[in-house]
């Protein structure tokens, strides 16, 4: 029997998976892998080679996903050897990101790439399939949710957090200022259109232990976790 353990959280978007895998995997010392941020790197990239998901780019796509290599290195994703992790958090990427997610040969790429990740040693991983599908045999599985509305004023922090240092640092910020109405809008469509793709859409796997974090903190969600994990 191998004791390598994977530990999967899933759940919508600005629920907190992944400050809180975060958390438990240097609590428990098992690297934290954040599968978004991958589908992230890919939405990057496509963008910046100016490469749509329409099927006219499909040969482009297939070409760009050929060659690229996305990994972690001391906790940040690269593609094809640049840290992009600094740049993946705006609006454009995170729609990007979630439109990307639902091609075949993303998903095919990326699964296979977080199965190879898992396989020799114990991970943490947060997505919103780890449970369902790159690993179904996880021994813990976690659905983390909470409102829509807290979910998007969560994000509308970090958002504003980020804008506010772009201005500081350059007088002008590459995004638009953050606005409630906007950022819960984005949110119920990503989330709609996660859990309606026909690939691996977002769902509770059966076993999996749900946790609403609308009513708790964070620290309260690390602790549940890491008692579960310790039964
Ligand atoms: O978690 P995060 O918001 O960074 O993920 C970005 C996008 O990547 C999500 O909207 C989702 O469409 C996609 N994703 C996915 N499967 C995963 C992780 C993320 O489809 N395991």
């Amino acid at each position: 029997m191998s004791n390598v353990i994977c530990i999967a959280v899933d759940g919508p978007s600005g629920a907190g998976k992944s400050t809180v895998a975060k958390a438990v995997g240097a609590a428990l010392g098992v690297e934290y892998i954040d599968t978004g941020a991958m589908y992230r790197a890919v939405g990057y990239g496509m963008v910046q080679r100016g490469i749509g998901v329409g099927e006219e780019d499909r040969e482009k796509l297939e070409a760009f996903l050929q060659d690229a290599e996305i990994d972690f290195r001391q906790g940040k994703v690269h593609l094809n050897g640049e840290d992009v992790s600094g740049k993946i958090r705006t609006p454009e990427i995170s729609k990007m990101a979630s439109d990307c997610s639902a091609l075949a040969a993303v998903r095919a790429k990326l699964v296979a790439a977080q199965r190879e990740m898992g396989r020799k040693k114990s991970v943490i991983m947060d997505g919103r399939d780890i449970g369902t599908n790159v690993f179904p045999d996880a021994k813990y599985k976690f659905f983390l949710t909470a409102s829509a509305e807290e979910r998007a004023r969560r994000r509308l922090l970090e958002l504003e957090a980020k804008y506010e240092a772009e201005v500081a640092a350059k007088g002008a910020a590459s995004m638009e200022k953050p606005e409630f109405e906007q950022v819960l809008a984005d949110m119920k469509q990503r989330d709609y259109n996660d859990s309606h793709r026909a690939l691996n859409p977002l769902t509770k796997a059966e076993d999996a232990v749900e946790i609403d974090s609308t009513h708790m903190n964070i620290g309260q969600v690390i602790d549940f976790i890491l008692d579960r994990v310790a039964e």
